[in-house]
């Protein structure tokens, strides 16, 4: 049994890791020549470490079974990866069968899929996406929702089906940080934020304002909603590492974040430092 410490755990709720090759990571195009290297738990540690962060959560890049064993692996040989967000077909009818076969390993805490790539806008509710969803409660899953602002109608309906399964949204559902313009998604984003099994993650903001010339403030107005409708004890920090190196160091994405709570009293920053995200994926520390 593990001994409960009395400090509160740092946690960076979402970063990736990959092996680059250009057919597998078709998305990393001409503008994020960047990204086209390897990312791998040892170029990581380092900068976790130096932000204070005790630990993260991968979370997978490619849609295949693959994807899912080769984190569980890295997380495995590095401690500090503390749970694996993992890729399995939700809509294929033997989804039950693939979740038994990682559902043993503990480090396995949630799953995500693509969403906002598929070009059916309302895929979210398609029915045999739905039958895999109601599948992750049996084990005890989270699911990840990762969708663009035009997608945040359909999310609400989508999680209103699924009252007992833990949700958390991706980057914020991208706000249009770059032209400001964020009226429509602050609609969405109140009605999703208004089902109480919904956390959200403090990420991506930095790919989401202008890469070469952000500035903080360009990331309050995203962060004050955030705030005004998820409330202090649903938000987690992630870094979105190394997909953020296109507008900012490790240290100075998460960096945005935390100069932006240090507003906030001490135990709102501690549950979203890593409080929240513990609680979210029930991480022993
Ligand atoms: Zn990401």
């Amino acid at each position: 049994m593990l001994k409960r410490r009395k400090t509160s755990m740092h946690i960076d709720a979402h970063q990736h890791f990959w092996i680059y090759e250009p057919k597998e990571y078709a998305w990393i195009d001409e503008s994020m020549t960047a990204l086209r290297r390897n990312f791998l738990p040892s170029d990581l540690e380092n900068d976790l470490a130096e932000s204070g962060f005790h630990g993260c959560i991968a979370v997978q890049a490619r849609q295949t079974l693959e994807e899912t064993r080769w984190l569980l692996e890295l997380s495995a040989k590095s401690p500090f990866i503390l749970g694996v967000v993992g890729w399995v077909d939700l809509q294929s009818p033997d989804v039950r069968s693939e979740l038994e076969k990682f559902a043993h390993n503990p480090r396995f805490v949630g799953v995500r899929h693509i969403v906002q790539s598929e070009p059916d806008d309302r895929f979210l509710l398609r029915p045999d996406f739905l039958r895999g969803i109601s599948v992750l409660q049996d084990f005890d899953l989270t699911y990840d929702i990762l969708i663009y602002p035009r997608h945040l109608a359909v999310a609400a309906e989508f999680v209103a089906r699924f009252e007992r399964q833990r949700f958390v949204l991706d980057h914020l559902a991208k706000p249009p940080i770059k032209s400001g313009d964020l009226g429509q998604w602050k609609a969405g984003i109140r009605r999703l934020a208004s089902y109480a099994n919904v956390f959200c993650k403090l990420s991506g903001l930095v790919t989401e304002a202008d890469w070469r010339n952000w500035k903080e403030e360009d990331l309050r107005p995203s962060l004050d909603a955030a705030f005004e409708y998820f409330g202090p004890t649903r938000l987690m920090i992630g870094s979105d590492w190394p997909v953020c190196r296109l507008a900012a160091s490790y240290l100075r994405t998460t960096g945005a974040v935390k100069d932006y709570l240090s507003r906030c009293p001490a135990n709102v920053q501690a549950g979203v430092l890593g409080g929240n995200a513990q609680r979210f994926w029930k991480i022993d520390w």
